[in-house]
C-alpha cells in the first residue's frame, strides 16, 4: 500500500502508524468537558475523531518518519512490543507489526540515523528497545537518540526513587509540584538500555537548532520538559506538537487538560503559545494521536483554534 507521503522543503515525511485507540470516553480523556459544549464542538461532528453513539474519542499512536538527502529520522517511537504496562491496559504488551510498515514505508531498523523523542512518556519512546533473548536492546543500532536531559534525569531519579533527585529537577523545572508521574517501568525498559549504546544526546531544550533545520521548541506541561519539534527545509517550515493536544477537541477547546498531563497549567500555557505559532505562521502540523492522516493547519478561531485535516 502506497503510503501518503508530505514535503517540507526537500524532506518527505510519511506517518508510520502503530495502533488506533478508541476505547477513551471524551470525559476520561478531557476530564473537565463538559456534555453541552462537547454536543455542539465540532471535533465532536467528525465522525473521524469523535464516536457520537459512544462518546469515545479516535486518537491514533504513530511516528513521523524524516527522509532527506543524507539523513533518516524517526519522531517518536511509539508503544513498542512486549512491554508490560499492568496499569495502561491497551498499551500492554503489544504485538503489532509496526517494524514492517517502517520497512513498508522504505526503512530498515538500521537506516534511522536520528530519533527524536517530544517527551519520554510510554507511547513515545516504546520502539527504542525490543526484547531480545530476555533483555531490552535498542531497535534502531546506529541511531543517535535526541531527548531533553532533564526530563531524562527526571525520568532517572523516579525509577531509582531518589527522593532528592526527584526534587532536584523539579526545583529546575519551575512548573509546581505534579499532579502525576510517567508511568512506571518505561524508563526502566526503554530509556535505561540506550545508555549502554553511547548514541544518546540528551539536550537543553531552548529553540536552538540541534540538527540542520531541527529545533526543539519547550512546551513543558504534559511531561516535565516536554518539546514540540519545529523542522525546516528549504524555507518550507513544519511543527510536530507532540503531545500538546491529543485530540482536535483540545484546540477548539483549548482550556481542557487531558487525563495524562503531570502539569496542567504549563500544558494550557504550552498549548496556546505552540497553537499560537502554528496558527500565525499557517504551518503544517503533525500531530501525535490525532486520527486519519493526523496531518493538518491551526487556524485562529477566537480565543480558541480550529483544526483542519490535510485531506480536507
Ligand atoms: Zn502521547
Amino acid at each position: 500500500m502506497e503510503l501518503p507521503e508530505y514535503r517540507i522543503g526537500n524532506l518527505t515525511v510519511i506517518k508510520v502508524w502503530e495502533l488506533d485507540l478508541d476505547d477513551f470516553a471524551a470525559t476520561q480523556l478531557l476530564p473537565e468537558i463538559e456534555p453541552d459544549t462537547l454536543a455542539s464542538d465540532p471535533a465532536a461532528m467528525d465522525s473521524r475523531t469523535y464516536n457520537r453513539d459512544t462518546g469515545k474519542v479516535k486518537l491514533s499512536v504513530h511516528s513521523w518518519l524524516l527522509r532527506g538527502e543524507n539523513k533518516t529520522i524517526l519522531i517518536d517511537t511509539c508503544v513498542g512490543n512486549d512491554k508490560d504496562r499492568p496499569t495502561l491496559k491497551t498499551l500492554d504488551h503489544q504485538h503489532t507489526p509496526y517494524l514492517a510498515r517502517l520497512r513498508s514505508a522504505g526503512v530498515r531498523p538500521g537506516e534511522i540515523d536520528y530519533i527524536l523523542l517530544t517527551h519520554l512518556h510510554a507511547d513515545h519512546v516504546g520502539w527504542n528497545t525490543q526484547l531480545v533473548d530476555d533483555h531490552w536492546v535498542p531497535t534502531f543500532p546506529n541511531a543517535t537518540i535526541v531527548c531533553s536531559g532533564l526530563e531524562w534525569r527526571y525520568g532517572a531519579a523516579l525509577a531509582a526513587k531518589d527522593d532528592a533527585a526527584i526534587q532536584s529537577a523539579l526545583a529546575e523545572a519551575k512548573l509546581g509540584q505534579p499532579i502525576r508521574t510517567p508511568v512506571d517501568g518505561v524508563f526502566q525498559d526503554s530509556l535505561a538500555p540506550l545508555e549502554q549504546t553511547g548514541s544518546l544526546r540528551r539536550i537543553t531544550i531552548d529553540g536552538s537548532e540541534v540538527l540542520e533545520g531541527i529545533r526543539f521548541l519547550s512546551a513543558p506541561g504534559h511531561s516535565i520538559d516536554h518539546a514540540a519539534i519545529a523542522v525546516s527545509s528549504q524555507g518550507e517550515h513544519a511543527i510536530f506538537g507532540g503531545d500538546i493536544a491529543h485530540h482536535p477537541l483540545e484546540m477548539s477547546q483549548p482550556e481542557l487538560v487531558s487525563m495524562f498531563c503531570e502539569f496542567p497549567d504549563a500544558a494550557r500555557s504550552s498549548r496556546r503559545r505552540l497553537l499560537d505559532r502554528a496558527a500565525e505562521s499557517g504551518v503544517l502540523f503533525f500531530s501525535s494521536h490525532f486520527p486519519a492522516s493526523s496531518v493538518g493547519r491551526v487556524t485562529r478561531n477566537g480565543g480558541s483554534y480550529r483544526w483542519r485535516f490535510f485531506e480536507d
